[in-house]
């Protein structure tokens, strides 16, 4: 019998931050499925992998996707010891803080107890939100985050009781938009940032910077989906330098990858600064087109749900055609209760036929070797592996 169990996440970085590989991380929102076929690529293609979901996809209350941290953990350790696979970590993806309330942070303790009895093996903690733009000073406009960050990466390490893992943190909101385009985040920014964090004792291993791309699915001025291929390359070279040349041990964390071509990935990518890349939407979307053939009635009662429920919403935030509002909203579909709190449609989505779950695994299977193979991440687990032996001695 192996050892299946979650690799630590900062092993992980640490062997391969200066491989030239990016870690495919995947938010799994509905993993009937898809989860074991992500794992049979990793395993094919020996590529290391991390599975992730947010505090909004996943909490004690189930979060959107109705996978409370400890079902996702299980699952993906019994997926793993089936497939028979060893380099995976487990990340809890946007630890999100909003506004950095005593009572925010308290409560973001509560649900980090829980993440640390269900076995995670990295953390991203995301105070991006504090970013402080009516500030005139880097370090002014990021006080906030820092302190908050700090704070909340020394309870992780006070809770893991001396265990090894892996830690995120993020600079700049990701996605975010003002008059002259989106915002990006400058070197200067991430330099300042993990600097003030190292000051504090905290090395994170990652930084999450905004740098053009936005999370979930994108749509024209008609409504109409459209590929992503606003992430800004040259920026992004840029604060990768500033990271290496300044702080040395901290990579960046591409987020909102899907709709991204992959060719694009592949060629484009600077993968001496890019050291973990986020999928999330893409899983999703795998599912309900997967479903839309082979389980047409299930998915009618999905969609017909989604635009009862957002369409006011998404047409207030600017939606401009039902396949947008789709698009956006059906993330809730899976986690989604009652007002007596039984879940809609999380027992259907999971008790669906051998047939269906079969097309899923083969589906993110093949999909899964695609972004590998455009993340130069194909052989990336046995150099952890050699890294793990040198380390262990
Ligand atoms: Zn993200």
């Amino acid at each position: 019998m192996g050892n299946f169990k979650p690799v630590p996440g900062n092993i992980i970085c640490d062997a391969l931050k200066d491989e030239k590989t990016i870690i495919m991380a995947c938010n799994v929102r509905v993993t009937k499925g898809i989860l074991r076929g992500i794992f049979k690529a990793a395993k094919k293609s020996d590529s290391v992998v991390m599975f992730e979901l947010a505090k909004s996809e996943s909490n004690p209350d189930g979060g959107y996707t109705g996978l409370k941290p400890k079902d996702f953990s299980e699952q993906c350790r019994e997926t793993a010891s089936e497939v028979g696979f060893d380099i995976w970590a487990l990340h809890a993806d946007h630890l999100t803080i909003k506004k950095g309330t005593p009572e925010e942070i308290e409560e973001m303790k509560k649900l980090i107890d829980v993440l640390v009895k269900a076995d995670y093996t990295s953390f991203a903690i995301d105070c991006s939100f504090l970013f402080d733009f009516e500030k005139n000073t880097v370090e002014e406009e990021l006080s906030k985050n820092i302190e908050v960050t700090a704070e909340i990466a020394k309870y992780i390490e006070e809770k893991m009781q001396g265990k090894e893992f892996g830690l995120e943190v993020e600079v700049g909101e990701i996605g975010k938009k003002n008059e002259s385009g989106m915002v990006l985040t400058t070197p200067e920014e991430a330099v300042v940032f993990i600097k003030e964090l190292n000051k504090r004792k905290v090395f994170p291993n990652l930084i999450a910077i905004a740098n053009g791309s936005t999370h979930g699915n994108i749509y024209d001025e008609r409504g109409k989906a459209t590929e992503q291929i606003s992430i800004n390359i040259e920026q992004t070279i840029a604060v990768g330098k500033a990271l290496k040349k300044e702080v040395s041990n901290t990579r960046i964390a591409q987020h909102g990858i899907t709709g991204t071509p992959r060719e694009l990935i592949k060629r484009k990518f600077p993968v001496e600064f890019i050291l973990k890349g986020n999928v999330g939407t893409f899983w999703q979307n795998i599912f309900y087109e997967v479903l839309k053939t082979m389980n047409h009635e299930l998915y009618e009662e999905i969609t017909k749900w989604t635009l009862e429920n957002f369409r006011e919403k998404a047409e207030k935030a600017g939606c401009k055609s039902d396949e947008e509002i789709i698009g956006k909203y059906i993330k809730y579909a899976s986690g989604a209760k009652d007002e007596n709190g039984k879940l809609l449609f999380f027992d259907k989505i999971y008790s669906l036929e051998k047939n269906i779950e079969k097309a899923l695994e083969a589906r993110a299977y093949s999909e899964a070797l695609i972004f590998f193979e455009s993340f130069h991440a194909v052989g990336s687990a046995e150099k952890v592996r050699q890294h793990l032996k040198r380390i262990k001695g």
